[in-house]
């Protein structure tokens, strides 16, 4: 038997699970499955990843000035207090790590992202699920939860994968009632496909307001670069000092920060991805509400189909899948009777909304 043991807690980190990407049998796919841009990337951002190659013998910078000064701008935001990450997926391990340690708690909801509670064991840290209302996030639920050990809470808003967001006065609530030992995580992940007139900041003011607030942001989703693992976070000066101490000095390539960037400064494509998205968005929770499938009106860029229990929802997946359509069952997240459809392109909605009427037409029948 072997002496090499790993450290206490992690074997009882369960591995993540991907949106699926594939289908038996099965040679041209529509993924709908992970809440990736259907448009793809920027065609600036393509051309700055192959201006970038002939340069990749050279190590990148370690302070991503120039990427941290584009975030700046385009935000309106502090530079200075801004940290890059391989997907904001790092910059929550950074705070993790960071933060938290064996004996501490870390608040995580119901239907959050099933990355919390992996970050959470990883740092040695007891991962906290507090219920939500209705696929919303309670600020009463987390606040009743927290304990002298609490270190953290992770907020996803708007969530993945409800969809549903809380408002500012919510949030306000929330930050108004934790003690100040206890750090908010806002994972701004889906920001930018938040309704209104006003673009949503993503929770930037209050990490402006309060020394015990992150923001999270990525370029995964609405930029399209899921592929190249950059993300960024915002928070005091002293916060970020700290992140930088646990963050490796090359953690991202000179590819993608220059990928990055010119993907930021196309705030045209950006517009068209937005409004496609939010065209699309409302036409296939439409179609689907026509058909008898509920879903609560969407501020990101997937939609939260509701069946009436787990056998339709399966059912309905099978279906999916023998026309070559992958959605995200959520089974995992606590919405057995759901799927997580990621709004496509104009073919990728016209075919899974037709495939969901057959489905619903079919069981009637
Ligand atoms: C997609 C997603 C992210 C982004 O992860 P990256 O590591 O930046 O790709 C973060 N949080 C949530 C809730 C997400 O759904």
């Amino acid at each position: 038997m072997t002496q090499i043991t790993p450290q206490p807690g992690i074997m009882e980190i369960a591995l993540y699970q991907a949106g699926k990407s594939h289908v038996a049998g099965q040679e041209r796919v529509i993924k709908l499955s992970a809440n990736e841009n259907p448009l793809g990337p920027s065609p600036k951002a393509i051309a700055a990843a192959q201006a970038a190659a002939p340069d990749l013998h050279r190590y990148p910078t370690t302070d991503h000035a120039s990427l941290r000064a584009a975030i700046g701008d385009v935000h309106g935001l502090d530079a200075d207090r801004v940290i890059c990450g391989v997907g904001s997926d790092e910059v929550l391990q950074f705070i993790a790590q960071s933060y938290t340690g064996p004996g501490d708690e870390v608040i995580y909801t119901e239907h959050g992202f099933s990355m919390y509670p992996i970050l959470a064991r990883q740092a040695g840290a007891t991962p906290v699920c507090v219920p939500e209302t209705e696929r919303r996030v309670d600020v009463d639920y987390i606040l009743n939860a927290v304990t002298e050990r609490t270190r953290l809470v992770f907020l996803t808003n708007p969530g993945n994968p409800t969809s549903t967001m809380i408002s500012d006065a919510e949030v306000a609530r929330l930050i108004e009632g934790l003690p100040q030992h206890v750090l908010l995580v806002i994972d701004g992940a889906y920001a930018e496909f938040v309704r209104g007139d006003v673009p949503f900041n993503g929770g930037a003011a209050f990490v402006d307001a309060h020394p015990n607030v992150i923001m999270t942001r990525t370029f995964s989703k609405v930029y399209g670069l899921g592929g190249l693992r950059v993300g960024w976070g915002y928070a005091q000066r002293e916060i970020i000092d700290v992140l930088n101490r646990v963050r490796q000095p090359f953690n991202l390539s000179n590819l993608s920060l220059a990928t990055a960037e010119a993907a930021l400064l196309d705030r045209d494509y950006l517009a068209h991805c937005q409004q496609e998205n939010a065209k699309w968005r409302d036409w296939l929770a439409a179609e689907l509400a026509a058909v008898g499938v509920a879903s609560d009106e969407s501020q990101t860029n997937f939609i939260l189909a509701r069946f009436a229990d787990q056998a339709e929802a399966d059912a309905c997946d099978a279906v999916l899948q023998s026309r070559g359509v992958i959605v995200r069952k959520v089974a995992g997240y606590g919405i057995p009777e759901a799927l997580r459809i990621t709004v496509g392109d104009e073919e990728g909605c016209r075919a899974v909304a037709a495939a969901i009427k057959a489905f619903k037409e079919g069981a009637r029948a």
